[in-house]
């Protein structure tokens, strides 16, 4: 390694403490001097993020791949876990290509590393934003110490249809704590300082509109308006940029009629000019060449409309790196650009501190005790159990007591494998707790704890196959449905209290997991009407990636705890919650729809011209259905508590208000039950008159307080023009004065209200 450093700094000139004190002039007048001496073909080489198969250590040196390396035709590499890989490859970049430019290693280190956090759709209902960064922080820790320098995360995109399977891999359909969300986890990856070595390169995902896609089905079409867009929609990328974002994936879809990937309004006006975006862009996977599909040219012309609308990096298409030559010689990209896209990849490898050691990442100490330590573990406990929403609590039934014996049925009851949930890389599968297990962990010997499958994921065994990929399967069973159904209630039968872990297994979610109907598979509903047929008190534990439909559960199921995907700690953590060593508190941070209808069904809708009057169903000539009320199951911000939070009346400092000052709103929140507990209060405003329509209600804030049973805390919020503001007919981003409804409550729909005219 010493001797790779020595070579490193005879070629660059630089030392090691040169690298560690360098500022912008230092780093530039470095990229210069490395620029000079690139080929043309080099410099695209650094836009090149190939796959990179399957690299065996070993054998690295005489891959394809290597190959490409020693030519100097690759800038990075992804999704390669293993030390010894990583610096096999980095050896052969350092050692054997000309100029001997370090590679860029990325992974989807979505949530969490070897240690999985919940997804992050779970993670959002925390509404606890030193909790989220910590999870990225200890992602970025455990990544960083085996090779990883750069990750495809955060994942900021809104999305308010539930049929899209990669709702579960954002913070749900608000844009403002989606944006809280999207700066903690860019502040958790990369620290104050991205050359440290346990801090690494985020990526806010995926530019632009991508959870927007009609019919929530996969990579499909886009089309809206500039004043949703800005509004609603970019604001998380917006606040990943302004918290020093180093890079931005573009996203698959279209926006305006042309792929983001080529869409230079997003990757340059909006994105660098309007934003000041200093990063590199990276297209998704293959999005370069998909763009051939959309039908907007051959693979050369769309690669030169990307690298000319913004686009810096090439993710596996070689679209860049087997075209750009010629398209310079043809005049249809310019140096310019090709230069400009250079540099800010090697700029991220320099702040990295790549040039300095490009080793810096691969730290055989650093692998072997920073990786799935029990501290690590015990924060995923933790956070899990913030992160489950308690929907229904009929009758108190829970919290359970630790005596008796509990009958746990249902497919997803001993299956570890599923409890990381989507988009989990380099989970430690095997070692993760299913909720079988976690429940034995938390109970002592007085309980005695039966189990049963009870039935296949679903009825149908290709389903059943599709929903279990990636070594997450379910074994079909032959049986008839009523046999399966039939042991599984005998065991029911002779329990005190059922626990039913049932919901969507972890690949329901994700990407590429859309559903036309987003209920509990057939099997599992079928189970779950025999189970609460038993008349035995039920508990049903959700596994989910969205939201479902849940409208007969809420009805029928005495208690319903939502655990998303939870992590490797998941069945602790659900043990934890289940017998009331934790309180839950977990709000949701997406609508819960009464059916598929609905959707898309979200808090901030406008009122339109006819809306329905509160508390009514069908009016004719209303905005409403015949078959239908209005109405979620659950709305946006609900959750439910082992304690009752009482809100008092709402106080406003000021009725009337002129110019730049602060309102300050304040309410009285009692603990009115037994237990200690945590609660969300969230603001709300409602402008009432705007020069464009403006949403029936906006979150502005929210505090996560603590309160001993019987406690009573006034939580104040300051108001200010800022928060008023928003995008004009003009895409003018302020405020206009007049009527605010202000609100304050445990959730979107339960609030309390006061006005406020507030004038310019
Ligand atoms: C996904 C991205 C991911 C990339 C690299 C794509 O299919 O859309 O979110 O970062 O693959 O694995």
């Amino acid at each position: 390694m010493k001797k790779t450093i020595a070579l490193l700094v005879l070629i660059f000139g630089f030392t090691y403490s040169g690298f560690a004190q360098s500022n912008d002039a230092k780093m530039n007048s470095f990229i210069d001097a490395l620029m000079k001496k690139m080929t043309l073909e080099e410099k695209i080489g650094q836009l090149n993020l190939p796959g990179s198969g399957d690299i065996v250590t070993g054998q690295a040196g005489n891959s394809d791949i290597a190959k490409k390396i020693k030519g100097g035709k690759v800038g990075g590499l992804f999704n390669i876990k293993g030390l010894d890989k990583i610096r096999a490859v980095q050896k052969i970049a350092v050692e054997q290509s000309r100029l001997k430019i370090p590679l860029i290693f990325g992974m989807d280190v979505i949530h969490g590393y070897e240690t999985a956090f919940p997804i992050p759709l779970g993670l959002s209902c925390s509404w606890d934003m030193s909790l989220i960064e910590k999870s990225a922080r200890i992602a970025a820790t455990e990544a960083s110490a085996d090779g990883i320098c750069w990750t495809f995360s955060p994942m900021v995109d809104i999305a308010r249809d539930p049929r899209w399977g990669r709702i579960a891999e954002g913070s749900g359909e608000d844009p403002y704590l989606g944006s809280q969300i999207a700066r903690a986890m860019v502040k958790g990856y990369q620290g104050n300082d991205l050359s440290k070595d346990n801090t690494i390169l985020a990526c806010v995902k995926h530019y632009a509109l991508y959870g927007a896609a009609e019919a929530g089905r996969d990579y499909n079409t886009v089309d809206m308006s500039k004043v949703k867009m800005f509004n609603d929609y970019l604001p998380p990328y917006k606040a990943a940029v302004e918290a020093g974002v180093g890079s931005v994936m573009a996203s698959f879809n279209e926006v305006d009629g042309v792929p983001a990937t080529a869409n230079k309004f997003l990757l340059t006006d909006v994105l660098r000019k309007q934003w000041g975006f200093k990063g590199f862009v990276v297209s998704d996977y293959t999005g370069v060449t998909e763009m051939v599909n959309h039908g907007i040219g051959d693979t050369a012309t769309v690669a030169a409309r990307s690298l000319m609308a913004g686009m810096d990096m090439d993710m596996v298409s070689e679209a860049f790196l087997n075209t750009l030559p010629k398209s310079l010689k043809e005049g249809k990209v310019t140096m310019q650009q090709i230069d400009f896209a250079c540099r800010k990849i090697l700029e991220a490898k320099y702040k990295l501190g790549l040039f300095t050691d490009p080793y810096r990442y691969c730290n055989e100490q650093r692998s072997k005790t920073e990786i799935f330590t029990d501290a690590n573990k015990k924060a995923v406990r933790e956070t899990a159990s913030q992160t489950f929403v308690l929907l229904r609590n009929k009758n108190h039934l829970l919290p359970l007591k630790k005596a008796g014996t509990i009958a746990v049925i249902g497919p997803l009851a001993d299956a570890k494998e599923n409890m990381p949930g989507t988009w989990s890389v380099a989970a430690n599968f095997s070692a993760s707790i299913s909720l079988l297990q976690g429940l034995k962990n938390v109970t002592g010997p007085d309980v005695n704890i039966l189990y049963n499958k009870g039935s296949n994921l679903s009825n149908d065994s290709v389903f059943n196959l599709t929903a279990g990929m990636f070594g997450k399967s379910f074994k079909w069973d032959n049986r008839p449905e009523q046999e399966i159904l039939d042991e599984a209630l005998a065991v029911a039968n002779k329990s005190d209290v059922i626990i039913a872990a049932l919901g969507e297994s972890a690949e329901m979610s994700g990407e590429s997991s859309s559903r036309s109907m987003i209920n509990i598979p057939d099997a599992q509903e079928d189970l779950l009407k025999a189970l609460v047929n038993t008349g035995k008190p039920i508990v049903l534990v959700l596994f989910t990636g969205r939201p479902l439909t849940l409208k007969w559960e809420e009805e029928n199921v005495p208690a319903i705890l939502n655990v998303w995907f939870g992590g490797t700690e998941a069945g602790n953590a659900i043990g934890d919650v289940l017998f009331g060593d934790v309180n839950p508190s977990g709000k949701l941070t997406t609508t819960w729809p009464q059916n598929v209808g609905q959707i898309p069904l979200y808090y901030d809708h406008k009122n339109t011209g006819r809306p329905l009057p509160e508390g009514k169903w069908f009016t004719k000539f209303r905005s409403n259905y015949l078959d239908v009320s209005n109405d979620p199951v659950y709305p946006f911000g609900y959750g439910l508590s082992y304690s009752n939070f009482d809100y008092g009346d709402l106080q406003l400092s000021d009725t009337l208000l002129k110019g730049n000052k602060t309102l300050s709103a304040s309410i009285m929140v009692t603990n009115s039950g037994n237990v200690e507990g945590k609660e969300v209060v969230q603001l709300y405003l409602r402008d009432m008159v705007g020069s464009i329509t403006r949403p029936v209600e906006e979150l502005k804030g929210f505090q996560k307080i603590d309160l001993k049973a019987g406690e009573s805390k006034t939580v104040s919020f300051r108001i200010t023009p800022e928060d008023l503001k928003f995008y004009n007919g003009e895409l003018k981003y302020d405020w206009e004065p007049g009527q605010f409804e202000i609100m304050i409550g445990g959730n979107s729909r339960d609030v309390k209200m006061a006005s406020v005219k507030w004038l310019k």
